[in-house]
C-alpha cells in the first residue's frame, strides 16, 4: 500500500474564506448560536452549538488557537472542581 490516500479525504470549507480544506488541517470550532423567534408570539431563544472550520490562516487572524486554549482551560478547571 502506498502512501498516496492523503489528500483525499474528507473536505471542509473554511466558512470565513470559502477555502476547502482537509480536516486534519482544518481548525475546528464550535460557536454557540441564538435563534430567536420574534415573529411569533412566545419569544423563544435556541441556543445550540454549531460546530465551525476554519482553515489556519483565518484561525490564526482571528486568534482561535487561543480561544480553543482557553476553552481547554476552562474544560480542565471544570474537571478538577467536579
Ligand atoms: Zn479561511
Amino acid at each position: 500500500m502506498g502512501n498516496k490516500r492523503r489528500g483525499r479525504d474528507r473536505l471542509e470549507s473554511c466558512s470565513s474564506c470559502g477555502r476547502s480544506v482537509p480536516r486534519d488541517k482544518a481548525v475546528e470550532y464550535s460557536t454557540r448560536t441564538h435563534f430567536t423567534t420574534d415573529l411569533k408570539e412566545d419569544n423563544v431563544t435556541y441556543t445550540g452549538f454549531r460546530d465551525v472550520y476554519y482553515c489556519i490562516s483565518c484561525a490564526k487572524h482571528r486568534k482561535i488557537f487561543e480561544k480553543l486554549k482557553q476553552q481547554a482551560q476552562r474544560q480542565r478547571e471544570r474537571e478538577s472542581y467536579g
